[in-house]
């Protein structure tokens, strides 16, 4: 008998046969989100020693010369034909010429390939075109992203059959068909697979001839593009209780493309989301019948539906939210850096005041991080990753940090901010913050059960093959597949509690880093923070199994240190990608610091609420015995971080880079133009101030200036006086807007009431 033959049958068949009793079994559900897509970058951090040379060698994201001259061309076009305040305000809805350059340019197919006669871009092409229009218009840029994302041009593309590529594919890229796709509805949110929406196998009539087909009943919720659609792509529970294309009676999530103009297609109302315009809404099937043709993937896909959708978000939610939010990130940046430099109180330009310098800071470093993050990710799926791990963290952390620069932004600009009208630039970002927050997985539920909860699982890297081996129908086979992977996880965890041990005592100089000029060590404190972030994990599922799903509060912060590692190895690598530019260093020092605070606190509050004192205290022994140290940035570097918004300058411009420049009379080209007027007559503002003179005349009559200066400081005088301008309207003009809106309202309420009295 050889060693391992005793091991598996003395040590590891008790251990397997406890395991697979009590561990809980995986719904169908959860195994195929879990399966989705792959790991990445995830892994590594999972592993306890990044290797920081595979991160490196990651080609940066770059843009094709094709896909360049389309952002210079008809994305600046575009941009320049959007007039938000008129859109949301006045039209309700994008203008028809919009709508049309929209589809003859083909933005609704940014991902169909060219031979369908699409764009056929790279994900970082189409990051780029919705990180400009969201600078733009929120509006137009959700119109534009959502074709793009989940729905049926990424489903049909990646599990339609040739046939239905060949018909569907070219009528989704010239727009004569406008796609949306329908999963959520009232009873059915963040666990979407509840749904009771459904579809019966049955036989029915169809282009004059009898198919076996489905008999759809439904109704969804919130679909974006819902109401102007002419293919709605409908996620269902398939049931065959006449077994007419297999055996089983209930066959599962499965979709499949209705046209909606189906007899028994309700489809048209619209939801007002947080005052946006995109189009949003309501709609239903009753008894709508399609033929089996329409499941996407044909027969053989029914069934497979959540696991289409899975397959598709791993990748798509790494996209589209993380580049509204870091197009809003750097956005907020850009205009509140230039308003705080315009804006006076207490006669000096607000940015000099350090209150509001902490936030200019934040934001800053928020816009480095967030645009790090998005290369980073669109990096890897261009490279052919789908890291669903990653995707997740993307999606949550870059809304919630949109969020806070969102605030901060409000914050600095005060009532410039919150008086809306065409000068108002904020307003319109401030309300699409929930929505980023909701969709594509609201975010408490993205933060403790998906990056975390689904991470362990998916990027660790012996959980997933453990918990396989368990649930494996052969016993015997399930016994040695587990039995391998065990004792590696036991190998893998002695390693890490070394690693963490050695490092932790080190306070991280006893760990590797590649040779990366002045920010070496943050490497060193990451690959330490990533050791002790395994060992964590490891102890956790030892002490709390298949509890720690429910252990929301625990998962979330394990979810935070992951994401934290992600970001922070995002900021790193573009620091590295940008050629070490020194004068970014401030941005990545302060992401650096708050990054290490936020992963020592969620580590030191995950030890403090571990149920298994004897594991806390041995974790705290192993990875922090001198307690939390990091503090967060400091005061110099934050405000260092606040120069860099505050005057025009290469590494503002990088922090700012590709932001729409209108050349309207509108808000930011206001604010642009006094930004740059004001930086050139600063050292003439300096010189009136030592004298202390206000006044322009005066400064003039005591000859201060020269006539040509003080023609200078005036017309800076008027440009301020322009940026600080808000709208007013005349009463008549907001109360007839508001009649109207709540016409709207209660004709949409009757409806509904109606409706739900019928029911
Ligand atoms: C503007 C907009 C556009 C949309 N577009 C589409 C679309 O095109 N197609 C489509 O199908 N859907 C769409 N949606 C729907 C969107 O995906 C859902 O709103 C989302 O999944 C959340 O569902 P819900 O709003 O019902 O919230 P609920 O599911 O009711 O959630 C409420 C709160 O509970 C939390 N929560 C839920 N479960 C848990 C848990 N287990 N643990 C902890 N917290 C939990 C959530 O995080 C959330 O904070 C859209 C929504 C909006 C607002």
């Amino acid at each position: 008998m050889s060693e391992t033959s005793i091991r598996r049958d003395w040590i590891t068949r008790p251990i397997f046969r406890w395991a697979r009793k009590v561990l809980p079994a995986l719904s169908a559900t959860e195994r195929e989100a879990i399966e989705a897509g792959d790991v990445w970058w995830d892994a590594d951090l999972f592993s306890g020693d990044p290797d920081w040379q595979k991160l490196l060698a990651t080609p940066a994201a770059k843009l094709s010369a094709e896909e360049q001259a389309f952002l210079d061309g008809p994305v600046e076009e575009l941009c320049g034909m959007l007039d938000d305040w008129a859109i949301t305000w006045e039209l309700g809805d994008l203008p028809p010429e919009v709508w049309d350059f929209l589809k003859a340019h083909k933005f609704f197919a940014m991902i169909i390939p060219k031979a369908y006669g699409g764009l056929g871009f790279s994900a970082y092409a189409h990051s780029e075109v919705i990180r400009k229009l969201s600078t733009r218009s929120i509006s137009a840029a959700v119109t534009a992203m959502v074709p793009n994302s989940l729905g049926p041009g990424e489903l049909l593309h990646q599990f339609g059959t040739k046939a239905q590529q060949d018909y569907w594919l070219p009528r989704l890229a010239d727009a004569r068909e406008i796609p949306c796709f329908g999963l959520t509805s009232p009873e059915a949110g963040s666990d979407a697979a509840s749904m009771v929406d459904s579809g019966i196998v049955c036989r029915g009539m169809h282009d004059g001839r009898e198919v076996i087909g489905i008999r759809l009943n439904w109704h969804k919720r919130y679909i974006t593009l819902g109401p102007i659609a002419t293919v709605l792509g409908l996620a269902f529970k398939l049931y065959d209780p006449d077994h007419l294309i297999g055996t089983r009676d209930e066959i599962g999530i499965t979709v499949a493309l209705v046209p909606t103009n189906l007899p028994g297609v309700e489809i048209g109302r619209r939801h007002l989301p947080a005052m946006h315009v995109f189009q949003n809404g309501p709609n239903q099937g009753h008894d709508v019948f399609i033929p089996m043709d329409n499941v996407i993937g044909g027969v053989e896909q029914v069934g497979k539906g959540w696991k289409m959708l899975m397959s598709a978000l791993a990748a798509g939610r790494g996209i589209s939210l993380p580049s509204l939010s870091a197009a809003a990130a750097a956005f907020a940046a850009h205009v509140t850096g230039a308003y705080a430099a315009i804006r006076e109180q207490f006669h000096v330009p607000i940015g000099r005041f350090e209150a509001i310098q902490e936030r200019l800071g934040r934001m800053a470093a928020t816009a480095y991080l967030l645009d790090a993050a998005r290369r980073l990710t669109c990096a890897a799926i261009d490279q052919g990753h789908k890291p669903a791990v990653i995707t997740a963290i993307m999606k949550g952390q870059a809304t919630e940090r949109m969020r806070v620069s969102a605030l901060d932004a409000m914050d600095v600009h005060g009532g410039k901010g919150i008086m809306e009208g065409p000068l108002n630039y904020l307003g319109s970002l401030y309300r699409a913050v929930p929505i980023g927050i909701t969709v594509e997985g609201a975010n408490i539920v993205t933060r403790s059960l998906i990056q975390f909860g689904q991470g362990a699982i998916r990027s660790h890297p012996y959980i997933l093959k453990e918990m396989l081996a368990l649930e494996e129908s052969d016993p015997e086979r399930g016994l040695d597949e587990f039995d391998r992977a065990f004792w590696g996880h036991v190998g893998h965890s002695c390693l890490n509690g070394l690693r963490a041990f050695s490092r932790g005592w080190t306070f991280g100089y006893a760990a590797p880093a590649p040779p990366a000029g002045a920010v070496t060590d943050y490497y060193r404190q990451l690959s330490r923070y990533s050791s002790a972030f395994a060992l964590a994990v490891d102890l956790a599922l030892l002490t709390l199994g298949g509890n720690l799903k429910r252990r929301e509060m625990i998962s979330a912060r394990f979810g935070d240190v992951l994401s934290e590692l992600y970001l922070l190895s995002a900021v790193l690598k573009r620091w590295n990608d940008e050629g070490r530019q020194e004068a970014d260093l401030p941005l990545v020092e302060w992401c650096m610091e708050q990054g290490f605070t936020t992963i020592e606190t969620r580590l030191d509050e995950i030890m403090a609420n571990f149920p298994n004192r004897p594991a806390a205290w041995l974790l705290r022994f192993l990875t922090f015995p001198f307690g939390i140290r990091t503090l967060g940035p400091s005061d110099k570097q934050t405000q260092a971080c606040a120069a860099i918004l505050l005057e025009p300058s290469p590494a503002r411009d990088r922090l700012t880079v590709d932001l729409y420049r209108g050349t309207d009379d509108g808000g930011v080209t206001r604010l642009d133009r006094a930004f740059t007027l004001i930086s050139a007559v600063q050292p003439l503002r300096e010189r009136l101030q030592k004298a202390h003179v206000r006044d322009i005349a005066a400064a003039r009559q005591r000859g201060l200036i020269n006539d040509a200066e003080a023609d200078q400081l005036k017309a800076v005088q008027s440009a301020i006086a322009g940026v600080v301008a808000v709208d007013d309207f005349a009463p008549e003009e907001i109360s007839r807007r508001a009649a109207r809106t709540q016409g709207e309202v209660s004709s949409a309420t009757a409806t509904q009431f109606q409706s739900n009295a019928a029911e």
